[in-house]
């Protein structure tokens, strides 16, 4: 079954083609077709387009909507130019998986789109302003282009967090604020936390309930999960994506009350202060720099920049605090797994964030570590470190590739609670 995988953003669509069924996912043989990037949509796009039989193609193009995004991308999919032999025309495509940002209280797990689906979505637009209505575009103009007999599913980035116990989503405010207008920690990138929790017991060969592990998904934008027994049950990320670790341009966690002073004090409008905390802090902000950890690494090896290696030091220091934090919530785990950008490829971050965690019986191993290499799973700690190390790769638009397949075929999805 060919599945398209679209991720739309406020401006960008993400998108994925992968060949996958139930006995593929048995095997683990899922074939990734086709994948890219549109970016700037609503203006002159920039399109970056791949395929197995065709390598890196890059164009742009006048492109007004998600719609016509959506189009572009399809009509590449299917033309010679692509050269994917299995998809020639539309009718090759089977069956589309969104990512869907906020999927509030509602959404325990992933579900096929119907007409009552995108009404509740909808609902949860004023949660996720910027995501909610632009992953609904991409929906909407897959609809319209593939027509109604292309199935569709949604599969939510919060949903994997549903299973938190109160004491970790409430907030310290009013309890009517959390009845009346769903202020509370909702969480995100659970697809990912998902997907690795699920490589890891598969590494292990353990059940579900097994599964107690901090996982840290280090990238762009990051965050940490305690999963005991399988099920979530915290997260950093909150209301927003903007609560927790420091991220690559977002601040993490903040006094509340500094948005008050900068508003007294600098005389800045809500929109400067959201801008601020979202765009131009963590890294980004303290390093002066950039938000690319390879270069800050580089800029503190080369040039022994002050501002570079504090950015680093609070990025390392804000995680082993939530490490610390989750093995006390969780009471103890069996792994420590990092994933993403930051998370699979630095040995140096991931060595600094784990020193001096040895006292809980945390201990890399400095060989493993420096290993471990793209896109596999390995064991970074060392023999008879009490608490194991992982990188364990992320993959999200295969695990939505794979729930659409399930949710179609009406098979149970891993990883979620029953
Ligand atoms: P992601 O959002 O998962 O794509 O992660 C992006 C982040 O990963 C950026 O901060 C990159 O600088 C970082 N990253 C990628 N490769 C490396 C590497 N080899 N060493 C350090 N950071 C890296």
């Amino acid at each position: 079954m060919n599945v398209l995988v679209l991720n739309s953003g406020s401006s960008t669509l993400r998108f994925q083609i992968i060949d996958t069924d139930l006995e593929r996912i048995e095997g683990d043989a899922d074939r990734r077709l086709s994948r890219g990037l549109v970016e700037r949509i609503g203006g002159h796009a920039l399109l970056r387009l791949e395929s197995e039989g065709r390598g890196v193609v890059h164009e742009d193009a006048p492109l007004r909507d998600h719609r016509a995004a959506v189009d572009r991308v399809l009509r590449w999919i299917v033309s010679e130019e692509s050269s994917i032999e299995s998809v020639t025309s539309i009718a090759d495509i089977h069956a589309v998986g969104h990512r869907v940002v906020h999927g509030g209280e509602r959404f325990r797990g992933s579900v096929r789109l119907d007409a009552d689906v995108m009404r509740e979505i909808e609902e949860c637009n004023a949660l996720a302003p910027l995501h909610n209505p632009a992953n609904l575009r991409g929906i909407r103009a897959a609809e319209d282009l593939l027509g109604p007999g292309v199935p569709q599913v949604a599969v939510f980035d919060t949903a994997f967090h549903t299973t938190m116990p109160p004491a970790a989503y409430l907030y310290g405010i009013p309890y009517s604020l959390y009845r009346r207008r769903g202020i509370r920690r909702y969480g995100f990138h659970g697809t990912s936390h998902r997907y690795v929790a699920y490589r890891y017991r598969q590494h292990m060969g353990i059940p579900r309930e097994d599964v107690n592990v901090i996982t840290l998904h280090l990238g762009n934008g990051c965050s940490a999960c305690a999963i005991r027994r399988g099920d979530s049950v915290d997260t950093s990320m909150g209301f927003t994506p903007l609560e927790g670790l420091l991220m690559g341009t977002r601040c993490g966690d903040l006094d509340p009350s500094i948005v008050e002073f900068l508003a007294l004090e600098e005389g800045m409008q809500f929109t400067e202060i959201d801008s601020l905390l979202n765009k131009q802090s963590g890294l980004l902000g303290i390093s002066g720099l950039t938000s690319d950890m390879r270069e800050l690494l580089r800029e503190e090896e080369e040039n022994q920049d002050r501002r570079a290696r504090l950015a680093i030091e609070v990025f390392c220091y804000r995680v082993r605090k939530y490490v610390g934090a989750y093995l006390a919530a969780m009471g103890g785990a069996d792994a420590v797994i990092f994933t993403a950008g930051i998370g699979e490829n630095s040995p140096e971050i991931r060595g600094r964030i784990c020193s001096g965690l040895e006292w809980m019986g945390l201990e890399l191993d400095p060989k493993r570590n420096a290993a471990a290499h793209d896109g596999v799973t390995a064991e970074i700690g060392r023999d008879g470190s009490r608490v194991r190390a992982l990188v364990i790769p992320t993959d999200e638009e295969l695990l939505i590739a794979r729930d659409t397949v399930r949710v179609l075929e009406g098979a149970p999805l891993p990883g979620f609670a029953r």
